[in-house]
């Protein structure tokens, strides 16, 4: 089966250990997260941004579903501190709670995320069981292109989701500048080619940069 995932940006984690394999956790005081008995392994899981659009697919290689879990055996099911900066995440965790926590494996970003044309209504996880919650889904709306670009997106503004994640997690969620992390500084991306000198918005212009080394460089070139 198909299940569509709704992360918060700052909750995708993959390990320090093993960055091939992403892990997701979800935790619901009042219901399962995800309903007992519906996942499978082997099952593709798509990830939306809870703002945003279907940035990446991914395989379900195991998971575990607990009833009155506690935020430290939720964090030693997901390898605990070797996951990047989610101190916030788990002190904002209640007591107890039920949980899942799923292991991915093939993860892929997509080259054009999806624009589903359904909606979550609050839930986080949503199987799609039907071929029409499948087509709601996983459908794209139409979506302005920039022109005269090989790469989507490459000359717009703004830098997009995934492409802003795959940035972070190559450079291990560390200014490439100071060395510095979260929570200690904020990081933003920043072109190595400055956009404003006609730098693209892909992978090799692009690197991770705390507030200060981003603001300290502006538009000079290195
Ligand atoms: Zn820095």
């Amino acid at each position: 089966m198909d299940h569509i995932v709704i992360r918060r940006e700052e909750y995708v984690s993959g390990t320090r250990d093993r960055p091939e394999i992403g892990i997701f956790t979800q935790a619901h005081q009042t219901r399962h997260p995800v309903p007992w008995g519906q996942i499978v392994i082997g099952d593709t899981v798509w990830m939306k941004w809870s703002s945003g659009p279907i940035v990446a697919a991914a395989t379900v290689q195991g998971f575990r579903q607990i009833e009155t879990c506690s935020a430290v055996q939720l964090r030693e099911m997901t390898v605990g501190s070797k996951l990047f900066d989610l101190s916030d995440y788990w002190a904002s965790l209640p007591p107890n709670f039920s949980a899942v926590v799923i292991w991915l494996e093939e993860e892929r970003w997509l080259d054009s995320p999806i624009f589903p044309s359904a909606r979550s209504r609050g839930e986080s996880w949503v199987p799609l069981k039907a071929p029409e919650l499948r087509e709601a889904w996983l459908t794209s709306q139409a979506v302005d292109q920039p022109k005269g670009d090989t790469r989507r997106g490459a000359r717009t503004r703004t830098i997009g989701y995934a492409l802003r994640f795959q940035v972070l997690r190559r450079d291990g969620f560390t200014c490439g500048y100071c060395g510095r992390k979260p929570p200690e500084v904020k990081l933003h991306i920043d072109h190595l080619q400055p956009w404003s000198c006609g730098g693209l918005n892909v992978l090799e212009n692009l690197r991770t940069s705390c507030e200060a080394c981003n603001l300290g460089k502006g538009a000079t070139r290195l």
